[in-house]
């Protein structure tokens, strides 16, 4: 049954569209069941009814045609209940609803399950049988396996489906719904991007000259001749004739006329090179995975492999950048930094990545170069987005492609109030973030780039909260050397001069990875991360603490911060290897310079219990929300299908920080919190009134926040944190303080999404 199931899935995943995939499904489950009908009912919202989409048993003419109303019949029974029905004589029954045009009045058995996707009821899929008799157990349960394995690739169809219609029907519009990634609205043309040699991400686009583009396929197949040759060849020693026989079959494969012709007629329907393979070779891996001899479905990922070595050479010779839209919204399955960087910054108007959450590093990018993206949208068909007219709404994590006149009106109107509101914020700059009643919290920028420099400066910040060393180290082809690094740092400490900059020790691992030094690793969030890799490399650790040192000489403005401290005896080591730089640093030079500040990130539970430990061997503690909030919640902060649970307002994460303020005042260390819920208006209130000493956030919150910490008082913000004390969830926190900065005149920013 497990082959059968994955079989029926890998078709699936390859269908076109939602009537191909359904399509697919009620045959082989009809076959592998034998049974007399297998259908698949899709519910439709704007009809209210469920419509027979695809069935092998029933009259064919019925498909798209009938359909049950909301409430009607078995089919609805099944939805509502959101479990199995299962019945020996369904006309017995009394919800049983005869369809007068399928010619069902022949069929007693019935069993029905639910296509349920993220708690949504996507439909039924139907067996039926001439003769009374109950499904077994067994049957029951591998239908059920195959409605909830499915689901999932029946919504992409879904989607997919409904977005190829729109290119024949303008007037509709999909909306897609994902999680905001950076606040905004983008309306702007999409621009897909991909990693190199990923044959499914390569998007479909359309070529005028054909012949030229053949060559670029003729001489890339050639190029991946003769590079299998040369493997072939350098590996004859090590293999025997036999295993030799993989490499004479992808050359066969290269030289067959079925393969090549097949890509070359498809660029000459005018697709581009890359896209025909793509469609090629996954007709081809289709043909080879659905037989039955498993020596010859493992063929199947010889074709894929042949494939993105063709590729490869297809996009060697394309050093080009895409031609990027006047307004481009970048599109891909997993938007990196790289992709981000590459992109023209005056072009970009929104980023649209399949993969990532709000606090995964794509966004946190976006929301310091200021522009709105939405993230994590699963059942995004990236392939068919190049060229579409999008909106990118990073307020509510919506996506509308080729979005009706209306609501690009409505969003048109939106992005200008928005801008207004930039506008009016923007005289905020140089104005003191300070409540109504006089008490002032400095606010800082978080940063990463040097690019970000700027923005932070135009924001106001009044110094470097965070500075992430990561991405210096990320977009090179290896580790920075020392005299690079200091480079870099000092560019970021001599630009805010006298004020404070906070300077992060690397934390990779996690979701930071470095092409250079990949960690592969099944939990890489509780796994080699922050601190654990360089004090197990202290070459790295102390060429960085050196280089942060020498780029201070001459300014007294910087600390050091270090990320996922654990327990004590790791900070202790740390701290060791810190003062042995100051030392070295200081024979050397012969001149005595600053030492710096030293802080630790507060983002393993374990340190809110251990607060006062460190608070007594540390000038300041920087609370790091978004790990903090992961690892209490224990919800991967990247993770779109847990996303919901991912809530920095939780009440478990309000006394977590509100214990580590308490704590750390005993010993007269600083408290602040470098998080993305720094940067919420309605957290900020709460992070006010529980004393913290200063706030560090993406540049583009910052005068948002400033805006709502000039308009309270630090007393109504207490008032709001003792009245928050008392609640419960999340969600009645956050109703609370959305409540409050209405009233206190601040509903622009609610209606403007930010949350
Ligand atoms: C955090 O965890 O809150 C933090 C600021 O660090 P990062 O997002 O870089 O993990
Ligand atoms: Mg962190």
């Amino acid at each position: 049954m497990l082959a059968i199931l994955q079989r029926i899935i890998q078709e699936v995943s390859q269908a076109g569209d939602i009537e191909q995939a359904l399509t697919i499904i009620v045959q082989r489950v009809k076959q592998a069941m034998q049974v007399d009908v297998c259908s698949a009912y899709l519910a439709d919202e704007k009809q209210q009814r469920y419509i027979l989409m695809a069935t092998d048993g029933l009259n064919p003419r019925a498909v798209g045609e009938v359909g049950l109303a909301f409430g009607e019949g078995l089919v609805s029974l099944v939805a509502e209940r959101a479990e199995a029905v299962n019945l020996d004589h369904a006309p017995d029954h009394p919800r049983f609803h005869f369809i007068s045009d399928t010619d069902e009045q022949a069929f007693h058995a019935f069993l029905g399950v639910p296509i349920i996707h993220h708690r949504q009821v996507l439909g039924v899929l139907v067996l039926q049988q001439r003769a009374r008799r109950r499904f077994k157990e067994d049957e029951t349960a591998f239908l059920l396996t195959v409605a909830a394995q499915l689901a999932g690739a029946i919504a992409h169809a879904e989607v997919s489906g409904g977005i190829a219609r729109l290119v024949t029907n303008a007037n509709e519009g999909v909306a897609l719904q994902g999680l905001p990634g950076s606040p905004g609205v983008g309306i702007g043309t999409g621009l897909v991007v991909y990693p190199p040699a990923d044959l499914d991400a390569v998007p479909d686009r359309q070529i005028e000259d054909a012949e030229a583009e053949i060559e670029v396929f003729e001489a890339a197949v050639d190029l991946a001749k003769s590079d299998i040759r040369g493997l072939q060849a350098r590996l004859s020693v090590a293999l025997t004739q036999d295993d030799q026989a993989l490499f004479d079959a992808y050359l066969q494969m290269l030289s067959s006329t079925s393969l090549i012709d097949q890509v070359k007629a498809r660029i000459r329907q005018g697709s581009w090179a890359s896209g025909a393979l793509r469609a090629t070779i996954n007709e081809h891996v289709q043909m080879f995975r659905v037989m039955e001899d498993p020596y010859m479905r493992e063929r199947a990922e010889d074709i894929r492999d042949l494939g993105r070595r063709i590729l490869r050479f297809i996009q060697k010779g394309r050093h080009k950048p895409p031609p990027y839209p006047e307004k481009t919204i970048l599109v891909g399955d997993e938007i990196t930094a790289t992709m981000l960087a590459e992109a023209p910054l005056d072009r970009l108007v929104g980023v649209i990545s399949a993969k990532g959450s709000s606090s995964s590093h794509v966004a946190i990018l976006a929301r310091a170069l200021g522009i709105p993206a939405v993230v994590g949208l699963k059942d995004l068909p990236v392939a068919r987005m190049e060229g579409q007219s999008l909106i990118t709404d990073g307020y509510n994590g919506r996506v509308y492609v080729s979005p009706s006149v209306n609501v690009r009106n409505e969003y048109e109107r939106l992005a200008s109030e928005e801008a207004q509101m930039t506008a009016e914020l923007a005289e905020l700059r140089d104005e003191p973030a300070q409540t109504s009643d006089g008490f002032r919290l400095p606010l800082y920028a978080n940063t990463g780039l040097l690019s970000d420099i700027t923005p932070s400066l135009l924001s106001g910040a009044e110094g470097i909260g965070l500075y992430r060393t990561e991405f210096p180290f990320m977009v090179r082809d290896r580790f920075p050397t020392e005299d690079e690094q200091v480079d870099i740092y000092r560019q970021v400490i001599e630009a805010f001069a006298t004020k404070p900059v906070v300077l992060r020790t690397l934390d990779i691992g996690g979701d930071k990875s470095l092409p250079y030094f990949p960690i592969q690793e099944d939990n890489p969030f509780l796994g080699w991360r922050g601190i654990r890799v360089t004090l197990d490399h202290p070459e790295l650790f102390l060429a960085q603490i050196r280089a942060m040192m020498r780029a201070s000489i001459g300014h007294d403005n910087f600390s050091i911060l270090l990320p996922m401290i654990t327990n004590i005896s790791e900070l202790e080591e740390a701290m060791a290897l810190v003062e042995q730089s100051y030392n070295e640093l200081q024979e050397d030079s012969g001149e005595p310079f600053v030492k710096p500040r030293l802080g630790v990130m507060i983002e393993v539970p374990s340190l809110v219990y251990q607060i006062e430990a460190v608070a007594k061997r540390v000038d300041f503690v920087s609370v790091g929300s978004n790990d903090l909030t992961q690892y209490l919640l224990a919800v991967d902060r990247n993770n779109g299908s847990v996303a919901e649970l991912y809530d920095s307002l939780s009440p478990a994460v309000i006394m977590a920080i509100k214990h580590v303020v308490e704590g750390a005042a005993k010993h007269a260390c600083d408290v602040s919190v470098c998080g993305e819920m720094a940067g919420n208006p309605r957290a900020a209130l709460l992070l006010l009134a529980m004393g913290v000493d200063s706030l560090s956030m993406s540049a583009s919150s910052l005068l948002r926040v400033k805006w709502v910490i000039r308009q309270v008082s630090r007393s109504r913000a207490q008032q709001l944190l003792e009245d928050v004390l008392t609640m419960e969830t999340a969600t009645e926190i956050g109703q609370h303080l959305g409540d409050a900065l209405v009233e206190e005149g601040l509903g622009g920013l609610i209606r403007a999404g930010y949350n």
